[in-house]
């Protein structure tokens, strides 16, 4: 994928080094020049090679473009290399993180093949015991990236913050003339654990372009607040993720406000929206918000756009929203993110409008629009496409007529 030109507004991207996420030939840029990329984790057992696998497919035909499995038991880390080569065998190229607590330098250690089939390791450096423990059980994973050449995450995060350090935090904070709140030591201490984490790794030898950072805490402003100390202090790229976002409106809600302040700051590499999923939801959800917020925001362009006006009194009739959302439907099933058929046409603008008050001139805006006659209008629904009122339709038909301009223009 390519950067779209900076969106009016927005501020330029903060310069950071480059990590490159490979699998087979694949290359997945985070950082530097490349566009803030899409990630997703699994929710399946890991155990299970083959239900992991469909959800990584599933992730990654919906756009995501790194996919992260839990490794949490020799069970799982034994499988890993199975769910790479399924993946392997169905032509899906996605590059896998492994997601490590506890024990990973365990189990990169014990399974080599589980070490080399992952394309990077996330460690989160509150979850590796205390003392020299702690230090030496960091010390083998980065050997491990080092002895195969992946890239790491360090990724801290507010609910296993590491307790020796923010302790010895506390206490020097108590010291100063002016204490900060509790909260303040807080943000400083994940900031303090994820770059001197990182710089640990690379006088253990890992170069710094194999190191992404994040900080995730699970409250908005906090999070801005973080982010921000953070990319003022170092130049490795950042993942960007609301933790424990929470689920429905309120994980999207949160995510995108805090998201969108930082992209918007040019803060972020890489983004991931942590939602809650409803039981038997669609985990695919995450990667369509996340690239929902990209696009709003003028970053990237995955899928055609549809302006669809909310609708009021002056419609009474459900054919507009049934429309707009069978051309949204379609086009998602006729682009998808995974195979663009149509290289460009993903920054299409479709418009699906209720009546005269907004429907021409939003129909106008877009590259091809439809204006439905509200309550009390005549019978018709002037096309708009490129700007240029092209045909009225009418009848019973309308919809079915437009879908097939639609699908017309886009072959077009
Ligand atoms: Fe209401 Fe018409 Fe505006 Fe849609 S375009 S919200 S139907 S006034």
């Amino acid at each position: 994928p390519v950067r779209a030109p900076l969106p009016v507004g927005a501020a330029p991207r903060r310069p950071t080094r480059q990590v490159q996420v490979e699998w087979g030939g694949r290359i997945v840029r985070v950082g530097g020049d490349a566009p803030v990329v899409v990630q997703s984790m699994t929710n399946t057992d890991t155990v299970d090679a083959i239900a992991t696998a469909i959800q990584v497919k599933e992730l990654a035909q919906a756009g995501s473009e790194l996919v992260r499995i839990t490794v949490n038991t020799p069970e799982a880390a034994r499988e890993v290399p199975a769910i790479r080569e399924q993946l392997d065998r169905m032509g899906v190229s996605v590059p896998l993180v492994g997601d490590f607590h506890y024990n990973g330098h365990k189990l990169l250690g014990q399974f080599p093949e589980c070490a080399q089939a992952l394309s990077k390791y996330r460690i989160n450096p509150g979850n590796m015991g205390g003392g020299k423990k702690r230090d030496d059980n960091f010390a083998q994973m980065i050997e491990v990236a080092c002895r195969y050449e992946k890239p790491v995450r360090i990724g801290v995060n507010w609910g296993s913050l590491d307790h020796e350090l923010m302790a010895r935090m506390m206490d020097d904070n108590s010291k100063r003339a002016q204490p900060w709140d509790a909260q303040a030591v807080m943000r400083d201490a994940l900031v303090v654990s994820a770059i001197s984490n990182a710089r640990r790794a690379e006088e253990l030898g890992l170069s710094p372009n194999g190191i992404v950072l994040s900080c995730k805490v699970s409250h908005v402003q906090d999070l801005i607040t973080v982010y921000r100390d953070l990319s003022a202090r170092c130049d490795y790229p950042l993942h960007l993720g609301l933790t424990e976002a929470g689920m429905g409106s309120k994980g999207i809600v949160a995510s995108t406000a805090a998201l969108a302040v930082l992209l918007q700051q040019g803060i972020g590499d890489t983004i991931r929206i942590s939602l809650t999923p409803e039981p038997g939801g669609d985990r695919t959800r995450e990667v369509i918000v996340a690239q929902e917020i990209l696009q709003s925001m003028g970053l990237r362009a995955f899928t055609p756009m549809v302006v669809a006006c909310p609708g009021c009194g002056r419609t009474s009739s459900t054919v507009f929203q049934e429309l707009a959302d069978s051309i949204q439907a379609y086009l998602r099933r006729q682009m998808p993110v995974w195979k663009t058929r149509y290289p460009g046409v993903e920054t299409m603008n479709v418009a699906v409008m209720g009546c005269v008050v907004n429907g021409p001139g939003e129909s106008r805006h877009a590259d091809i629009g439809i204006s439905l006659p509200g309550t009390g209008e005549i019978p018709s629904a002037p096309v708009y496409i490129d700007g240029e009122r092209s045909v009225t339709l009418k009848g019973d038909s309308i919809a079915e007529e437009f879908q097939l301009i639609v699908e017309q223009y886009v072959e077009r």
